[in-house]
């Protein structure tokens, strides 16, 4: 399919072909290699897309061809909202279904003690929140240092919802090696400037 080629991990491809999915829409096909390349991406793209997967299937195939170290989460991924948090980790199930991969959901609204014994039992992704992320962190239960792989989805509504300075919060406790997949519908200042501050000669795409 129109997907063969992109350089996603055998397993990924079969769980997007079950999903019943083609070809890859426009922000998949270049935001996808170059996310493989290892390169930080700055996507401009509304909801629907097809930006979720732009950002989840590059995702699953690196952590695929890693290894965890230590129990400690290898990648974020971002959320203005508690439903796109959900909404998200959905898509990571599917995606990931056929590979060995660990996810914890953090966002507001349930009890911190599931999400603890979560993140004590050791996983390979974090779905979060800003807010509720910041509120394990604060709680002494969370590091951030073995984050190899950052997602900043919907930058534009964190932006209306005053989660920036969570977010460069965020940034700087991940480390400086990592590599940063960054999506918003518009490009305000705010946002230009955090794109500036935390990504490296992004590839952009805007679709
Ligand atoms: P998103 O923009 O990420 O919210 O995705 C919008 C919808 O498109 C979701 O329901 C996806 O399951 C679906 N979708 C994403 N990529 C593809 C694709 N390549 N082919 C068909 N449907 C897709």
């Amino acid at each position: 399919s129109g997907f063969d080629d992109l350089g996603l991990d055998p397993k990924v491809l079969r769980a997007v072909k079950d999903a019943g999915y083609e070809n890859p829409t426009p922000i998949q096909a270049e935001a996808i290699p170059a996310a493989l390349q290892g390169r930080d991406v700055l996507g401009i793209a509304q909801t629907g897309t097809g930006k979720t997967a732009s950002f989840t299937l590059p995702m699953i195939t690196l952590l695929a061809k890693g290894r965890a170290r230590a129990r400690m989460p290898r990648s974020l991924v971002l959320c203005p909202t508690r439903e796109l948090a959900a909404q998200v980790a959905e898509n990571f199930d599917i995606y990931a279904k056929h590979v060995k991969l660990t996810k914890a959901l953090l966002i507001g609204g349930v009890s911190f003690k599931e999400q603890e014994a979560l993140i004590d039992r050791g996983v390979d992704v974090l779905i979060a929140t800003p807010g509720r992320l910041l509120d394990h962190f604060e709680r002494g239960k969370l590091l951030l240092t073995g984050v190899q792989i950052m997602v900043v989805d919907e930058a534009d509504r964190m932006l209306d919802m005053g989660f920036i300075p969570d977010i460069e919060r965020i940034f700087k406790l991940t480390p400086f090696t990592r590599q940063t997949l960054f999506f918003s519908a518009t490009m305000a200042p705010e946002i230009e400037r955090i794109t500036n501050m935390f990504l490296q000669a992004p590839v952009k795409v805007e679709v």
